[in-house]
């Protein structure tokens, strides 16, 4: 069996690109679609068959609490349902028993017929469908090549899926589109019976660093999250789930972090594209970060390379005005993408810092109360027995120099500790 480093995260999942940047559409904001610029060589771009069994074999050797693959694009349906099918049959093929793999779809929606929502209701695909709103917002910039807006497509790939008793989750894109209207998005969604969201800014630039016709600026996101969460919190707080809410409250609950953009590092996944090439993350596929290939090199020389050290350590390299900020053990610093954007060095405030700080004020302390309310039910779900002994559990104490709870490396006094003052140690 082929061990992953310990030195390196013992778990990791991986991003797949199976049809690489091959899309059906030509969204304005898309930020993938000239990856194919990467390769050239052909001008459909389809995983093979040695590919996928190579991936799927190799990644399935090394021990893992879950084997975590997300199809993404371009648009991973363009693979048809037969490639599914390989998909989940290699997967049982070279699964130890017991093993638990999980498979997560994003896709535009548009290419979804009963056959294939059949596949993924049966093996219990996790479904992301991105849509941005109404068809008035979401035409607005998720348009086919010809220009047609591609929302009536999508809401009949959706049919689909409930027909099929496939859960899914939206992921809406705010941009200029949609960034003033967030209620009007929130009950579209709601409306149409979707009570798993993700919302994720739209951040991109020219080539002379100016903000493009989409993007959002850091105000605006403040705004938008901060009135998504009023609107959840009086109405939907037990129906609907928020996928960065959840992530906070994951936080605040287990100490764990649910999002990349939560940690200190950015050592997190693999993403293999349609060839077998890996790179560190969706947002950095670019020619001096790829890290191998996986018909070449096996998980530990890619993982192990210095490469991938020195793209990971970049997340923890935030601004000075991030070690004091009250957010910070929230925030890391926000995504490399909102710093790097221009060239700039990681230690660049987040284009977003703004919006955060201001979400971040406003919500906190309602994300507490309820962080607290979980955490009680919890202890009075647990037999009496078991309820005194969690009363008397020492609290864990973090030391000053010890390593931080992010993982970033670093001592915890010169990471996510440095915001906490002057206080050299902290119950956590
Ligand atoms: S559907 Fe997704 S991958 Fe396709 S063009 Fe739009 S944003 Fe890009
Ligand atoms: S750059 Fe952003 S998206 Fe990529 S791994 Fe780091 S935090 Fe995650
Ligand atoms: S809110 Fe701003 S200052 Fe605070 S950690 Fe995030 S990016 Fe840094």
């Amino acid at each position: 069996m082929e061990e992953f480093d310990n030195n390196l995260p013992g778990t990791f999942s991986l991003l797949v690109k199976p049809a690489s940047a091959d899309c059906n559409l030509c969204c304005d904001y898309c930020f993938y679609l000239d990856r194919s610029s990467l390769y050239p060589e052909t001008k459909v771009h389809r995983m093979s068959d040695s590919v996928l069994e190579r991936m799927i074999s190799s990644y399935m050797a090394t021990r893992q609490h879950t084997y975590s693959f997300g199809w993404q694009g371009g648009e991973p349906t363009l693979m048809g349902v037969e490639f599914l099918k390989k998909v989940t049959e290699l997967q049982k093929k070279y699964g130890r028993q017991g093993a638990i793999v999980s498979n997560g779809l994003q896709t535009n929606a548009t290419l979804i017929d009963d056959e294939l929502a059949a596949h993924l209701s049966k093996y219990r695909f996790l479904v992301g469908v991105s849509i941005d709103g109404p068809a008035e917002i979401h035409n607005r910039y998720r348009q086919y090549a010809d220009g047609r807006g591609s929302h009536a497509a999508v809401l009949r790939g959706i049919e689909c899926l409930n027909r099929h008793n496939v859960e899914f989750n939206a992921l809406v894109l705010v941009s200029s589109a949609n960034i003033k209207k967030a209620i009007i998005v929130y009950n579209y969604l709601r409306n149409h019976g979707i009570n798993y969201h993700q919302y994720i800014p739209c951040v991109e630039f020219d080539n002379f660093g100016q903000p493009l016709p989409y993007s959002i600026a850091a105000k605006e996101w403040g705004d938008f999250l901060c009135e998504i969460f009023d609107e959840w919190i009086i109405k939907d707080r037990h129906k609907v789930s928020i996928r960065l809410f959840d992530a906070i409250l994951g936080y605040m609950v287990d100490r764990r972090y649910s999002m990349c953009t939560q940690g200190g590092n950015c050592r997190q996944y693999f993403l293999v594209e349609y060839n077998g090439d890996v790179y560190p993350c969706d947002f950095f596929v670019e020619r001096h970060t790829k890290l191998g290939n996986i018909m070449k090199n096996n998980w530990k020389e890619v993982g192990g390379s210095s490469r991938y050290r020195s793209f990971g350590n970049k997340k923890a390299d935030w601004n000075s005005l991030c070690s004091c900020c009250d957010y910070l053990e929230f925030c890391s610093g926000d995504c490399l993408r909102h710093r790097v954007y221009r060239g700039e060095t990681p230690n660049t405030l987040s284009w977003l810092c703004e919006g955060w700080k201001k979400f971040y004020a406003h919500n906190i302390p309602s994300f507490q109360k309820i962080a607290l309310s979980i955490l009680n039910e919890r202890q009075l779900s647990l037999p009496s027995a078991q309820r005194k002994f969690y009363d008397t559990l020492p609290r864990i104490r973090i030391g000053w120099n010890d390593p931080c709870y992010c993982g970033s490396g670093r001592k915890y006094r010169l990471c996510h500790g440095a915001a906490k003052g002057k206080n050299k140690q902290v119950s956590r």
